[in-house]
């Protein structure tokens, strides 16, 4: 392996992708780094640039399922190769089952679900070319025991541990891994407003009594995106501090 891994992150601006990002930067990966808003992605690719790295940015609404795959292309034909896709950016718009709209589902699935399967569609042809491909989708572990409040976040994340399963069966022999990664609970915007009654309750569950960090989850990813971590596929992976251990 000579050439620079090219990798797309999504849902880069902040939080566990902006973290991956930075740590696929750090290990010597051209990241691609994709979200809504420019300005977190100039940022981080100034960031990532500034230490000596290599990034470019690439604002997408991953909600347009057409916009997801012409991300995806564009990549390809402007650096030539996909090596590593992660699948990070998520959205969340909970309520109780009785009460969930057909929209607060149809956001979260796109986004969460039919987003990721187009993606890697989009990847797997790139992928295949060069014979080498690293998949990892990050999920959640609401997705691996259910969460009150969180049908269509859970459904959505759950519906990714068969995608990446099936993507992991269908193209394992042409070099690409593809693997899940369900974070527990982590420090981002995502869980600054859980009541602190909440957080104390989610601590208690886990064998770390702690919460996670972006960087936790990062650190998994690095692997599971590795060269070295070939015989890894078909995986579902929680970083989660010991709180659901299934
Ligand atoms: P976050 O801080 O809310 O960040 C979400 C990221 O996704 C942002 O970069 C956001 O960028 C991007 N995004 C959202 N909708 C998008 C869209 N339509 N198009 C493009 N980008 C979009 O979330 P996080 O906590 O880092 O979570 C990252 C992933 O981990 C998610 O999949 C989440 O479900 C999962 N997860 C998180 C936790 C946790 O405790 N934090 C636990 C389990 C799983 P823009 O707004 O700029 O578009």
């Amino acid at each position: 392996m000579t050439d620079t891994r090219i990798a797309i992150v999504t849902g880069a601006s902040r939080g566990i992708g902006r973290a991956i990002a930075l740590r696929l930067a750090r290990d010597g990966r051209h990241v691609v780094c994709v979200a809504r808003s420019q300005g977190p992605l100039d940022e981080l690719v100034a960031e990532i640039t500034s230490a000596g790295g290599r990034a470019t940015a690439k604002p997408c609404d991953l909600a347009d399922a057409g916009a997801v795959a012409a991300m995806v292309e564009s990549v390809a034909s402007e650096l030539g190769r996909i090596d590593i896709l992660v699948n990070n950016a998520g959205i969340t718009r909970d309520n109780l089952i009785l009460r969930m709209s057909d929209d607060e589902w149809d956001d979260v699935v796109n986004t969460n679900l039919k987003a990721v399967f187009v993606a890697c569609r989009a990847a797997a042809r790139p992928m295949m070319k060069g014979k080498f491909g690293r998949i990892v989708n990050i999920a959640s572990t609401s997705g691996l025991v259910g969460n009150a409040g969180q049908a269509n976040y859970a459904a959505a994340k759950s519906g990714l541990t068969g995608l990446t399963k099936t993507i992991a069966r269908e193209l394992g022999g042409k070099g690409i891994t593809a693997n899940v990664i369900a974070p527990g609970f982590v420090q981002t915007d995502m869980t600054k407003d859980l009541p602190q009654q909440v957080i104390d309750g989610v601590k208690a569950m886990m064998a770390v009594r702690q919460l996670g960090t972006p960087e936790d989850i990062a650190a998994a990813v690095a692997y599971a995106t590795s060269d070295e971590a070939g015989f890894l596929t078909g995986q579902t992976i929680a970083v989660d501090g010991g709180m659901t251990m299934c």
